[in-house]
């Protein structure tokens, strides 16, 4: 569908062959983050598409997952890594959603709905300090214990918090995905079920020759084009693709932004990848200065799928 001159293409066959391969390559239980949409790609479609590709799903407030029923559509058990609500217990039963927990009133209000203890390793927000961690677990009679790591020193840390218990554990993310002494006993891959799926397209609405400063900001080029979408779309200035040439957005508007065209063969109406094919949302992010999660959210979250 077209809105606003772009265009989401979503590959589901090759976040199901993502998947595949990150169970192969971790050699553990996946556990697919599917929070904020399925990170904008379309929670039930996603999480159809995976179901029987995965251990569980995870999102971040029980009520992503209420809204779909994900646990009745996929069958599969479901983490809520967000703050818990502690009086919600009957809807986390309803929905097979597991609450994280990270002090012992929580583990205790909810402890019928299989509570997951998260350990705070350095993120320093909702996670239990490691001196409560034994009185949670036992107020919520848990057995799974997680958390939020950012670097294998933090795996470090959580491992030995948490030895001896006969816990399940996990702890890897995108990042961490190949760092094997991350894996434990489950991966909880976001970003990286995603990689290669998404191509945002926007077709050239005008071509020509640059004559002095160009643009509110006057940037120069030999040619330029211009696409039909901006900042209103979670677009900025930064690399793009024309013809499988990779060049650049060198100023975005509010609805518009101008493509440098001066190494690259193009005409009115071929298409502009703004992301996908061989450019990546790291190799953006990189531009933005932001992380590749974020670049893939901005550029699909006000887009229809195709
Ligand atoms: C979002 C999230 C993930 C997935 O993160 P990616 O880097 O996108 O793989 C895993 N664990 C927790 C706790 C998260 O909040």
């Amino acid at each position: 569908m077209r809105t606003s001159g772009l265009t989401l293409q979503i590959n589901l066959p090759r976040i199901v062959a993502n998947v595949r391969a990150i169970r192969q390559r971790c050699g553990v239980e996946v556990w697919a983050v599917v929070k904020a949409n399925a990170y904008g790609l379309g929670i039930e479609r996603v999480s159809r598409a995976i179901a029987s590709e995965v251990d569980g799903f995870c999102v971040f407030r029980l009520d992503e997952a209420v809204a779909v029923n994900l646990g009745g559509q996929t069958g599969k058990p479901i983490i809520a890594l967000g703050p818990p609500e502690p009086d919600r217990l009957n809807e986390y039963l309803a929905q097979r959603v597991r609450p994280a927990v990270s002090n012992s009133a929580d583990a205790e209000s909810l402890r019928a709905a299989g509570p997951i203890l998260c350990v705070d390793t350095g993120m320093q927000r909702f996670a239990a300090s490691p001196d409560q961690i034994d009185a949670i677990l036992q107020a919520g009679n848990i057995t799974e214990a997680f958390t939020h790591a950012a670097t294998v020193e933090h795996v470090e840390r959580f491992r030995q918090l948490t030895d001896g218990r006969g816990l399940k554990r996990h702890a890897a993310a995108t990042a961490l995905l190949d760092e094997p002494q991350a894996r434990l006993d489950t991966v909880r891959p976001g970003l990286a079920m995603y990689e290669g799926a998404v191509r945002v397209v926007a077709p050239l609405v005008d071509v020509r020759e640059s004559h002095g400063p160009v643009g509110y900001t006057g940037f120069t080029a030999r040619r330029h084009g211009v696409i039909l979408a901006g900042y209103s779309h979670g677009l900025r200035p930064g690399p793009c693709l024309v013809n499988g040439i990779t060049t650049h957005l060198p100023e975005v508007g509010m609805q518009t932004a101008y493509v440098d065209l001066t190494n690259v063969a193009a005409q009115t109406g071929d298409e502009v990848v703004l992301l996908g094919d061989t450019l990546a949302p790291s190799t953006i992010a990189q531009s933005w200065r932001c992380s590749p999660q974020e670049v893939l959210i901005n550029l699909v979250r006000h887009l229809s799928y195709d």
